[in-house]
């Protein structure tokens, strides 16, 4: 196994970045992307200098998640850094902003292109760094966390996959790492219909997992139709509706990590 790089010698491109939070899921399709892209406009909207890297080589959702007029990075040739681009402040960086297609790669190398992409790209002052992590914790996720100096991590799932296995492998991923799992958030939980809250898939495992693995924090997001629409417009949610019951979930979620 590798052994962490952060050790002693930070790459330059993170030197000036106060907190790294990795928003992460066993699982694709949970709403990971959802989390952590409206986490880092609810951290920008509370004052802070915010980026996001998108680590999902495979799927990258960034750029559809955020529209900046400008979608594809620019390499400084005389460095060799990247220009991350950026929208409403928030400085973006993701595989689907690199200009190719769609790769087909084997581990090593997605490892490479993430490394390369995350510590070569010019952050500068930053409060705080997002980044949306490949779903799952396997050998990509542990070579981008011994890259990174981890502040804290986000574990996002849904109802009815919070099985205590998934949400047991992310933490122990992240304890190895000796990185602390602030929140949980469990998204798609409920949603409002006639006046009345309906849990579609059940509820209350949640808070057992919160009490089993001694998470601080834990967020139940509702489905909502805004939250989709908001990811495939290009602008999110809370930055769409800042007085929103979303945005305060958020808020809340913001004053944690
Ligand atoms: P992941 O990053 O885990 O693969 P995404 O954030 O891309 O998941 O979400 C998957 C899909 O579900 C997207 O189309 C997204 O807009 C939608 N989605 C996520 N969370 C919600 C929610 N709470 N309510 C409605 N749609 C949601």
């Amino acid at each position: 196994p590798a052994k962490p790089v952060f050790a002693g010698e930070l790459p330059m491109g993170l030197q000036r970045i106060s907190n790294i939070i990795a928003v992460s899921s066993c699982k694709g399709g949970v709403g990971k992307s959802t989390v952590a892209v409206n986490l880092a406009y609810t951290l920008a909207g509370m004052g802070a200098r915010v980026g996001i890297f998108d680590a999902d080589v495979y799927g990258p959702s960034l750029p559809t998640m955020v529209s900046p007029d400008e979608r594809l990075l620019e390499m400084n040739p005389e460095t060799r850094t990247i220009l991350p681009t950026e929208f409403m402040s928030v400085k973006l960086v993701s595989f689907g902003f690199a200009g190719q297609g769609r790769a087909i790669m084997r581990g090593p190398m997605v490892s490479g292109v993430i490394n390369q992409l995350l510590t070569t790209a010019e952050w500068g002052e930053l409060d705080y760094l997002v980044i949306d992590m490949p779903p799952g914790t396997g050998d990509i996720q542990l070579t981008l966390c011994q890259v990174a100096p981890l502040t804290a991590a986000v574990i996002v799932t849904t109802p009815q996959k919070l099985a205590f296995i998934d949400v047991a492998k992310g933490v122990r991923m992240f304890s190895k790492l000796k990185v602390p799992c602030v929140a949980v958030v469990e998204n798609m939980c409920y949603f409002d219909a006639d006046d009345k809250r309906y849990y579609p898939f059940g509820k209350g495992s949640g808070s057992q997992v919160v009490q089993q693995f001694g998470i601080p924090h834990l967020f139940d997001l509702p489905i909502r139709p805004t939250l989709s629409a908001s990811g495939d417009s290009g602008i999110p949610e809370v930055v769409a509706d800042p007085q929103g019951e979303v945005a305060k979930i958020f808020q809340d979620l913001g004053v944690c990590v």
